[in-house]
């Protein structure tokens, strides 16, 4: 399956920016089916790749992400990305998830830490950085998380930078962001990270917010800021939770299309499994470009 580092090149060449989404695979009472099933409605979107998420620290299912990648990439030919954690990992767990994705033709990882998880105590791995290392020398396509508002427990902007580049250093082949509201943050967050020398390409990360409960979790986990014009909006649904799962897809993509015309590397849409937060921003991008 293609490389996420050649894609973008191919872009690049195209004039054009990747459009991708992130899923969760089966979780609960989610199934392989449902999962088969909401890869059917992306892939009828072709974005250029999927990247479906891995539960740090074994509080899921730890084969059900390659599966549902496998499945992605050998039903629907589309290019995905399989996310793994290292947080609670030791040198050898690792090593068995390096040869599960080897033996179902996985090449592009993103390498993260995972946020901690009760009861589980960190092991062989301090920092993504450490995980990204192991599969860059075992030469996969590595990608790694970027935080332009600093992660929730990094409270220096300087120090932010330098995880970034020391993550570039290790091997990280591109970044995806976490989410944002305000893409001022962001624009003055690529600056820093351009000056410290960070080359590789930073795709961003959009979440839409769809709910009340769902934004106040996003607020606390990743440390996401709220603009006015998102407090506004809040207020004005506040109990109308249609319109206020419609404003959040509409705020969504116009971000979307401001990063894009701002010429950022690539537009990555946390569309957590809804089909029509995929579509929608989706044929807002592509209207935007005429295509
Ligand atoms: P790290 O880079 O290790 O950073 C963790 C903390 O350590 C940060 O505060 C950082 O500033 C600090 N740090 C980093 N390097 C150093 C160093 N050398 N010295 C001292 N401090 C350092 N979580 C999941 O469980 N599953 C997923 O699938 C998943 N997907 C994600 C996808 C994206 C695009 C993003 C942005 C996040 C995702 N996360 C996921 C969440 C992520 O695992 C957490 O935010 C986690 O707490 C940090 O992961 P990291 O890879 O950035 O870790």
């Amino acid at each position: 399956m293609k490389n996420i580092t050649n894609l973008q090149s191919q872009a690049r060449i195209q004039n054009r920016q990747l459009i991708s989404y992130e899923i969760f695979p089966p979780k609960g009472d989610l199934t392989l089916e449902t999962a088969r099933s909401v890869a059917g409605d992306l892939a009828q979107l072709q974005p250029d790749f999927i990247s479906v998420t891995f539960s740090a620290g074994g509080s899921g299912n730890s084969q059900a992400t390659s599966e549902v990648v496998q499945l992605i990439q050998d039903e629907f030919n589309i290019p995905t990305m399989a996310h793994l954690t290292c947080y609670g990992a030791t040198k050898d767990t690792i090593a068995d998830h390096i040869a599960d994705y080897r033996a179902r033709g996985i090449n592009n990882v993103l390498a993260l830490h995972g946020d901690p998880v009760p009861g589980v105590k960190p092991k062989d791995f301090q920092h993504a950085r450490d995980l990204i290392e192991i599969l860059a020398d075992e030469g996969f396509c590595v990608g790694a998380a970027a935080y332009p508002e600093g992660h929730v427990s990094c409270f220096s902007e300087d120090e932010n930078i330098r995880h970034l580049a020391d993550k570039q250093s290790a091997g990280a082949n591109f970044f995806i962001t976490q989410l944002f509201f305000d893409n001022e943050v962001f624009y003055r967050f690529w600056d820093k990270a351009l000056n410290a020398g960070v080359s590789v390409p930073i795709e961003v990360g959009i979440m839409p917010f769809l709910s009340k409960s769902q934004i106040t979790r996003m607020i606390f986990t990743c440390g996401a800021s709220l603009p006015s014009p998102v407090v506004k909006l809040l207020a004005k649904y506040e109990n109308d939770e249609i319109s206020l799962r419609k404003a959040g897809i509409e705020y969504a993509c116009q971000q979307l299309t401001d990063l894009s015309d701002h010429g950022v590397d690539g537009l990555h849409v946390y569309v957590m499994n809804h089909a029509d937060v995929a579509r929608e921003t989706t044929e807002a991008l592509r209207s935007h470009w005429g295509a």
